[in-house]
């Protein structure tokens, strides 16, 4: 537990520095891109320079990529929330996800009937589903099976404690299984700091579990993770249930937890 308090404060800090960062870069990139577009309309078609500031606007665009994960790790991000049945976001995201991944991978949801309504944005939940969904497909460049779980959880007082986190009550859990590669011990530890990546040059760029980590946190829920070198990973993530209410959305942001708290 002495370990998990330490790597979770370590986090903090980590998601204190990036967001600094994050927020004065996306500043700066506002100003980039203004500029170079007004220079782009500025410009005949056949402009000479046109190409040049092509490419100032696709690199200021790949920074913006970058600094938007930064603030969604360290939990700066405006959310939308609204009261949402996990089992139906889960559900409009199969199609999609059965292309993204490569048909020698044996794809299955396990989507529970009943109602699972979370307090939500529902684009950041797609997020997190489309990260995971991600690196399991990465971690199986043989094939294998990825499984998408959607099912309810009761977390006691003793898994949490276990855990060191989180409030004892009713849970909607995505699970994410994959057949891959596994992870090592030191992949572990430092899975959810941003820019951590085992991928090669180009391929990732470490910031797709640490926007996990930091919709998660930013939702109250938290993430369990079970891994084992050559036989596979399986991601859990816990977003605590509401009671269904007639509410509008409005409402529900003044009653729900403070974006970022
Ligand atoms: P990226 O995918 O760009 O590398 P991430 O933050 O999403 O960045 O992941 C960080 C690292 O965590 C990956 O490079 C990989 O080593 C490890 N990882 C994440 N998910 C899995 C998985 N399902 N199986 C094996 N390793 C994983």
């Amino acid at each position: 537990l002495e370990g998990q308090l330490y790597q979770s404060q370590k986090m903090e800090a980590i998601g204190q520095l990036a967001g600094g960062v994050a927020h004065d870069f996306n500043n700066i990139l506002t100003v980039i891109i203004g500029y170079a577009e007004i220079l782009l309309l500025s410009m005949e078609r056949e402009h000479a320079l046109r190409y040049h500031v092509e490419q100032v606007l696709t690199a200021a665009g790949r920074a913006a990529e970058l600094t938007a994960g930064l603030l969604a790790f360290s939990r700066k991000q405006l959310l939308h929330m609204k009261q949402l049945d996990l089992g139906e976001v889960a559900r409009g995201l199969r199609k999609m996800l059965r292309r993204l991944i490569p048909e020698d991978i044996d794809f299955k949801t396990i989507i529970v009937e009943k109602e699972l309504t979370i307090l939500a944005d529902k684009g950041q939940i797609e997020q997190v589903i489309m990260n995971l969904v991600t690196n399991a497909k990465d971690a199986m460049p043989k094939g294998g099976s990825l499984t998408l779980e959607i099912a309810p959880a009761t977390m006691d007082e003793q898994f949490l404690q276990q855990h060191g986190f989180g409030e004892p009550g009713g849970y909607a859990c995505i699970t994410i299984a994959d057949t891959g590669h596994g992870m090592d011990e030191e992949t572990r530890k430092r899975l959810f700091e941003p820019f951590f990546t085992t991928k090669e040059a180009g391929k990732g760029t470490g910031l797709g579990t640490a926007i996990i980590y930091g919709i998660v946190k930013q939702h109250n829920g938290f993430i369990s993770v079970d891994s084992e070198p050559g036989r596979g990973s399986t991601f859990s993530i816990y977003l605590p249930l509401i009671a269904a209410t007639e509410q509008d959305a409005e409402e529900l942001q003044e009653n729900g937890p403070p974006p970022g708290g």
